[in-house]
């Protein structure tokens, strides 16, 4: 529970040094006092928004961390995290003071406010939090980022009232998500409810008021439950410690939304908790539990013997407890516990724990040998892997310039880059800068590297570029582009030929008749959600809806809604999320166009592209892209992209092209449907 009454508390290193002498005995207070010293001459004459010296921020954040038991150089790393950002020291600076150890982790945090200020759309909340994963090499710079985040909200109220929402809703979508990933569940309950309390205040009061009402009874209720355990567990021999669950307003909000709950029915289910010494203990208080009172069999879960994928662990039951309310216990070993509250901060906490010694948690002393470190951080780096593997596969995370993130395949180079800006580009591409340093085109890229391309209006495709690209799509657009020299090198040989015989030739179109255009930036999309607005929609390449389609949306992750024909079938394969669709509608607007391929078939004959491009013209369209190639030696095939109001409009244009002499067949591409 969070004291937002809570007044600026002044604690001092002091505070930081007593809080570690109990927590981690095992803690360098040298190095620490060092590092205070550092960051205080640092921020020397610098204020936080509250009023207060600067050092208060880096000290809280320590003091969070020295809280969650974690090591000398984490804490130490604390303390400097905002000095080169925000004051005139370079890293070198702390290299020379602190060793390369704590450098990197300072680094590492700088580098975060660098990718979070160059990535602002929402929409990219999930793709910023991959990132964040993706780039980092050291867990403890996301732990340290993590209790930077949370003095941050703690201190929320200082900042001006637009700020307070910005900060907020970016912690609830990016922070508090990657602390829960990441198994922190007490950092990311604390930083949900410090955004609820921001974001929807009323709600927020309204919970926390409810829940101020029913404690009494709660609490008297509870207390009963744990006499009666405690008798029959002390009979036994087993000592443990009983408690009530930790109150989190958010998730309460949550499940009154979701399950659509009022805060009484929820309330009805009372909670506990069962901390002990051993797993065999765990067991032996289940069975105490379930003679006390009886189990509801459906609700019984083993996550000691099959754990979360974020390490948790623990025993559920529910059972009818006493007065028939329903009472959900949870029963765990303190180890369990830690890691339950902590999750991978826990990894530094037990890192001696080899399961075989049992030991008392609260004498663990941390780690000051630099070779059992550096096995430490191999470890780290393993656990990195697999989570990164986990949440993956084959994805690198890559910047433009201007700091929009780009997702590529594993192995891409600058030029699968370039292809995934724009086939343009990607043509013309000649040269390419990583993290601002000349390199080949065939160089792999790595998440986080900042991608430059340079172009050439000589530049162009080359055989050899197909054996270093990676991305399918950038593969076929050389292709393509090479098979298009070679076609229109052996036209411009048969035009000739042809012309000398005083036929006619389907050629890619130069003359004037056809006004190529580019693509419009930004199109409206002219679509309306139910319940939504502001959200980020595009209409799927694989059927390319357009007005009159029967469409739905499908809520991708991290990248908004994507819009399909309802009997598009790639739908197919999403049929088991049906969660994810949602029902949309297009809005009655006449000024918005749609691209649409269309593919035009037909015995070839001398003005035929003319002639369709006449009636296109007349159809009041544009042609935004022509392809044409000769099938055997008398069918023309033209694929157009052109820019049409809408279904109506399309039937239009089509019914115009079947009424031109010698076309054949006229339909919608992406679509196996005949037209004619
Ligand atoms: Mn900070």
């Amino acid at each position: 529970m969070i004291d937002f009454e809570l007044k600026i508390r002044s604690r001092d290193i002091g505070t930081l040094l007593s809080t570690l002498k109990k927590n981690n005995p095992g803690t360098d207070l040298s190095a620490i006092q060092k590092a205070y010293l550092f960051a205080n001459a640092a921020h020397e004459g610098q204020l936080r928004l509250s009023g207060e010296p600067y050092i208060v921020h880096p000290l809280e954040v320590a003091i969070i961390l020295a809280g969650l038991k974690l090591d000398t150089i984490t804490i130490a790393a604390a303390l400097l995290h905002d000095t080169v950002e925000d004051t005139g020291t370079s890293m070198d600076m702390i290299e020379k003071a602190f060793g390369d150890e704590i450098a990197q982790l300072v680094d590492g945090v700088t580098k975060i406010s660098a990718i979070k200020s160059m990535t602002k759309a929402t929409a990219q909340a999930a793709t910023l939090r991959k990132m964040l994963i993706a780039t980092i090499k050291d867990i403890r710079v996301i732990i340290i980022k993590l209790a930077d985040k949370l003095h941050n909200m703690r201190t929320i109220m200082f900042q001006p009232p637009e700020n307070q929402v910005r900060v907020a809703r970016e912690t609830m979508e990016i922070y508090a998500p990657l602390a829960r990933r990441l198994g922190m569940s007490k950092i990311s309950s604390e930083l949900e409810d410090l955004s609820f309390h921001v974001l929807d205040p009323e709600d927020y009061n309204e919970i926390k008021s409810a829940i101020a009402q029913r404690d009494t009874e709660l609490e008297a209720y509870l207390e009963n439950v744990r006499k009666l355990l405690d008798k029959q567990l002390r009979e036994l021999g087993i000592s443990a410690e009983i408690t009530g669950r930790a109150k989190h307003y958010y998730s309460i909000y949550k499940k009154t939304k979701e399950q659509k709950k009022t805060i009484d029915e929820i309330y009805d289910i009372r909670a506990i908790r069962i901390i002990t010494h051993d797993i065999t203990d765990c067991y032996g208080i289940l069975g105490v539990v379930h003679t006390l009172w009886s189990p509801i069999a459906s609700r019984f879960k083993d996550y000691i013997a099959v754990p979360k994928s974020n390490m948790y662990q623990s025993l559920h039951t529910t059972v009818i407890g006493p007065e028939g309310h329903r009472l959900e216990v949870q029963i765990r070993t303190e180890k369990m516990h830690a890691t339950a509250e902590m999750g991978i901060a826990a990894h530094w906490l037990y890192k001696e724990d080899h399961g075989a010694t049992r030991r008392d948690y609260k004498n663990l002393t941390f780690l000051k040998d630099i070779t059992e470190w550096q096995s430490d951080l191999k470890d780290t780096r393993e656990f990195m892997k697999t989570l990164k593997m986990d949440l993956y596969e084959n994805e690198i995370f890559v910047f433009t310039p201007k700091g929009k993130i780009i997702k590529l395949p594993i192995n891409a180079t600058p030029l699968d880059f370039a292809y995934a800006i724009h086939t343009e580009i990607g043509n013309t591409t000649v040269g390419a800068k990583v993290n601002s340093q000349m390199v080949p085109l065939k160089t792999r890229l790595k998440s986080g590297d900042i991608v430059e391309v340079m172009t050439s209006k000589k530049g162009h495709p080359s055989e050899a570029w197909l054996k270093f690209v990676t991305s399918p799509s950038a593969r076929y657009k050389i292709r393509t582009w090479l098979r298009k020299q070679i076609e229109s090198a052996t036209r411009a040989d048969s035009d000739e030929r042809q012309n000398s015989d005083k036929t006619a030739a389907v050629s890619i179109p130069k003359d004037e008749q056809i006004k190529l255009k580019g693509l419009s930036k930004q199109r409206k999309i002219g679509i309306t959600i139910e319940g939504a607005s502001d959200v980020l929609i595009r209409l799927s390449q694989c059927c390319q809806p357009i007005p009159g389609d029967d469409v739905v949306g499908f809520i991708t992750r991290g990248r908004g809604i994507t819009v399909h024909r309802r009997n598009c079938p790639s739908l197919k394969r999403l049929n088991n999320e049906k969660e994810r669709f949602i029902n949309i509608m297009w809005e009655a607007s006449s000024d918005t166009f749609y691209p649409v391929k269309v593919a035009v078939e037909a015995i070839d004959r001398p003005n035929l592209l003319k002639d369709i491009a006449d009636e296109i013209s007349l159809a009041k369209t544009n042609i935004i892209k022509v392809e044409a190639h000769l099938e055997n030696s008398d069918i023309a095939m033209f694929k157009f992209i052109l820019e049409v109001r809408g279904n109506d409009h399309l039937k239009e244009i089509i019914a115009r092209l079947k009424k031109i002499k010698s076309i054949t067949r006229v339909y919608k591409l992406n679509e196996k449907v005949v037209l004619k």
